[in-house]
């Protein structure tokens, strides 16, 4: 007999010696199908025995002491009726027993129906008396591990599981990354350029060709379906040669573009088609992939999942919501964004579905609030003639949007609670100069302020600027009680700056990672500052905090995110944004350039030197690893100032040079020893140059927008015009997405907004953000007005039954703990 089934005796042999209380295996017998369906097939042990064990157990705890011995009995005899004949299965060659063809030449093809087992009565019975789904009024167990399905076997779960596909659960939210719809398909005749289509044509001809004297390699196919032709274009996949072959037919989605007056599609997506889904006549999804997973397989098994699983789902969300924000049903809503029957199914599915998940998202952000609010925070009395003395000491007058941030601050301050304050300005708004008045109200008072910031070259920049505007005029502050603590500051100084903090004669430390990382104490933290918040983790700032008690917070980020969203995202902070710029800034023009076309870069260059201006240039990295098309920052410094720029003088910069070493040319750059920065990225952020009037991007189709848009904001600091030149890598890749915005626009909303509809909300929204960019699947953050309705509807609900205690409440409260866990709970 097989072990799994050995194992089974014993267990039934002790639940029977223990009166079937349900106790032989902790947490009841049921337990044991985790990990027992798994061993016995792998064991070959007999489906329809599988399932019978499934299903008696599962059901196991419902039953009376009575009905559970009968159960049991029933089933071993069962078991011993079949026994023989799965043993003389394991003997059996591999490949003779149903299930190993099954699970052999799964998933590349399925057996007909196999999936369709797995929703019938027997596993459906089980599903419902999963351990835990017993107690519950959740009609199905969500956490059901994906074997239970029949057709899903340990290798393919483990397939499976590449897709991050663990649970049923799991499978109802894996949802398309597309959809073909073969109701709305369009004759390759009458397309025209810039359209979004989807297509489908027989290929006529398919070829690779190499890059002249290049790695790259270009694959072209042409297709035809009968109203005209259309050629594709991939770039570096090589591997189409043995997938696209002349005679087949392909869907291709992508966009129309135009090449030599042709209509054209470059790297488009593509599928076989599926003989099937032409005659539907309807919108078929496509989902990602992974190796060994083909397309239609994992199609049919999460239709079958969908459409049996959906419907019985019971709504988290409470019908009074539901109706209040026109809401369609979660089962429906599930079914539709899988199987759509229309475009407005699909878009009333997809709106239902993000809407849960800024729901959850704010449902969490709104119990941080709460948390933070209920403590007290030192109150600060901010005089008016006090504040008007220091603010006509600054160098120049604020702008209207700076005097309401700083407004917003001082009444936050004396509010009796912690201050938790985001303030929002694109790059270039003036974040430093409010800090620094809010540092001053602060230290009025006699208290300490912190400030971090993500690099000791921006640190050391707002430590002179704190200095300047602080320490100089009036003498509010000496330059002694403004100290600079970096991971590089000697040790001696280092010993010096703890124990005036300790004591409490330094008012106003600036620094890096440093000041979380050293054991500094505090004699009196009242004021926490952050710059760049989206470059820090949580704990980071949570670090920061915990070195006073209950100090104020002030976060400040370039992060340009509609109001709503940063509402939602940050609902525990509160916000204010700077809309405004300094006066007599200009619009940075932005030209991408040909790699041909750098000599007219460097004319531009020296051209502003000549007027006694400094330039950048950047370069995507360092090191020589991919070295094959990239252009190293220490390779072209020398020889751009061995063959390009001899007669000036060039400085370099880059991520391995020790921090002193950076300041030190940063510094010199800024004090225009300079004409020319040679840097990579390290200059990213916040860096204020305000000399600098050109800002040239190598390789920048190889940043993302929010890092393009940071680097441009190095330059045009000042009032004298500035420019943004952007060179790609190579020709092919002018057209690229990012580059073309850049060049449209300067405005930072515009730009995020168009990232966030290109790559997600990762990358502007920074490292607390990106835990929740994977969970928003189904939310576009452009969409303004449901996040806004999500979000009144959070706060109601929030307001009425914070810690979702009703009754009514309990299948909600379940499902906001699925979507705060798996690592997205990272709200600070
Ligand atoms: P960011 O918001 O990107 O951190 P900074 O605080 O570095 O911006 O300020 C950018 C530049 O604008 C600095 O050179 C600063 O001195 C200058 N600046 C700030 N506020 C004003 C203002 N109200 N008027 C004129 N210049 C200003
Ligand atoms: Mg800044």
């Amino acid at each position: 007999m097989q072990p799994s089934l050995e194992k089974l005796r014993k267990f039934f042999r002790l639940e029977h010696e223990n009166g079937y209380g349900n106790t032989a295996v902790i947490g009841g017998l049921a337990r044991i199908l985790d990990y027992w369906e798994g061993e016995a097939r792998n064991e070959m042990v007999a489906e329809s025995l599988v399932q019978a064990v499934a299903a008696t157990l599962g059901e196991y705890a419902s039953l009376a002491p009575e009905g559970r011995a009968e159960a049991l009995k029933t089933l071993w005899k069962q078991i011993q009726d079949k026994v023989p004949e799965a043993a003389v299965k394991v003997q059996a060659p591999r490949s003779s027993p149903p299930r190993a063809v099954a699970e052999a030449s799964e998933p590349v093809s399925a057996p007909e129906g196999s999936a369709e087992e797995a929703v019938r009565a027997p596993k459906a019975a089980r599903l419902r008396s999963q351990p835990g789904a017993g107690t519950s009024k959740r009609p199905i167990a969500l956490n059901a591990s994906l074997t239970v399905l029949a057709g899903v076997g340990p290798r393919n779960a483990a397939m499976l599981a590449r897709l991050g596909l663990e649970t049923l659960g799991d499978m109802l939210y894996y949802f398309p990354r597309r959809y073909d719809d073969y109701s709305q398909l369009k004759p390759i005749r009458d397309l025209f350029y810039g359209q979004q289509v989807t297509v489908i044509g027989t290929v006529v001809t398919a070829e690779a060709r190499q890059m002249r004297g290049r790695a790259r390699s270009i694959f072209e196919a042409v297709i035809n379906d009968g109203t005209g032709g259309l050629r594709l274009t991939w770039f570096n996949q090589p591997w189409l040669v043995n997938r696209i072959k002349a005679g087949e037919a392909i869907s291709v989605s992508g966009k129309i573009d135009q090449y030599l007056g042709r209509l054209v599609m470059t790297n488009p997506d593509w599928e076989p088609v599926e003989v099937d889904n032409l005659h539907t006549n309807r919108i078929v999804p496509i989902y990602p992939l992974t190796q060994n997973v083909t397309q239609k397989w994992l199609r049919k098994l999460i239709h079958q999942v969908v459409t049996y699983w959906a419907p019985k789902l019971t709504d988290h969300l409470p019908d009074t919501l539901l109706d209040a924000a026109e809401l369609s049903d979660l089962g429906m809503a599930l079914l539709q964004a899988h199987f759509p029957d229309s475009q407005e199914e699909l878009q009333a599915a997809r709106r239902r579905l993000a809407f849960d998940e800024i729901f959850f998202l704010q449902m969490g952000v709104l119990s941080q609030k709460r948390d933070w609010q209920s403590v007290e925070g030192r109150v600060f009395e901010v005089d008016t003639d006090w504040l008007e003395k220091r603010l006509s000491a600054l160098p120049y007058a604020l702008t209207n949007a700076q005097q309401r941030a700083v407004e917003a601050i001082r009444t936050d301050l004396k509010a009796g609670r912690p201050m938790n304050r985001l303030l929002q300005g694109d790059v270039g708004s003036g974040k430093t100069v409010v800090a620094a008045v809010a540092a001053a109200m602060v230290t009025a008072a006699g208290a300490q302020v912190a400030i971090m910031a993500p690099t000791s070259i921006l640190a050391e920049q707002h430590f002179h600027t704190f200095r300047d505007l602080l320490a100089e005029e009036g003498g509010a502050l000496s330059t002694e009680q403004i100290r600079l603590l970096v991971g590089d500051t000697p040790e001696k100084e280092k010993e010096e700056i703890r124990s005036g903090l300790a004591e409490g004669s330094i008012k106003i430390v600036i620094g890096t990672h440093a000041v979380i990382e050293e054991p500094i104490a505090f004699a009196d933290l009242q004021l926490a500052v952050i710059d760049e918040q989206h470059r820090f983790g949580v704990e980071q700032r949570a670090a920061l905090r915990s070195k006073g008690t209950n100090p104020h917070l002030l976060v400040m980020t370039a992060t340009p995110i509609p109001r709503s969203l940063a509402l939602t995202l940050y609902g525990d902070l509160d916000l204010v944004v700077m809309d405004e710029l300094p006066p007599g800034r200009q619009p940075i023009p932005t030209h991408i350039l040909i790699p041909q076309e750098r000599e007219r870069a460097y004319t531009l260059i020296r051209s502003q030197i000549e007027e006694h201006r400094q330039a950048f240039i950047i370069y995507p990295l360092v090191e020589e690893s991919e070295k094959s098309d990239q252009l190293a920052a220490t390779e072209e410094h020398a020889r751009l100032q061995k063959e390009v720029f001899p007669d000036l003088k060039l400085g370099l910069l880059h991520g391995r040079m020790r921090p002193d070493e950076k300041d030190a040319v940063m510094l010199a750059f800024r004090d225009r020893q300079y004409d020319i920065l040679v840097s990579t990225t390290v200059v990213e952020v916040g860096v204020d140059v305000p000399n600098a009037t050109v800002m040239l991007v190598e390789g920048a189709n190889r940043f993302g927008l929010a890092q393009l848009h940071q680097l441009r904001g190095r330059v045009g600091r000042g009032e004298a015009q500035s420019f943004c030149l952007l060179i790609p890598d190579h020709e092919d890749a002018v057209e690229n997405e990012r580059l073309s915005a850049m060049a449209e626009t300067n405005d930072g909303f515009i730009l995020a907004e168009r990232d966030l509809q290109q790559r997600g909300p990762g990358e502007f929204l920074g490292t607390r953000q990106a835990g929740f960019a994977s969970s928003l699947k189904m939310a576009s953050l452009s969409d303004v007005a449901l996040i806004e309705k999500a979000r009144l509807q959070a706060q109601a609900l929030f307001e009425r039954d914070p810690d979702l205690q009703e009754p009514a409440h309990s299948l909600l409260s379940e499902a906001l703990g699925r979507f705060w866990s798996g690592g997205k709970g990272d709200l600070s």
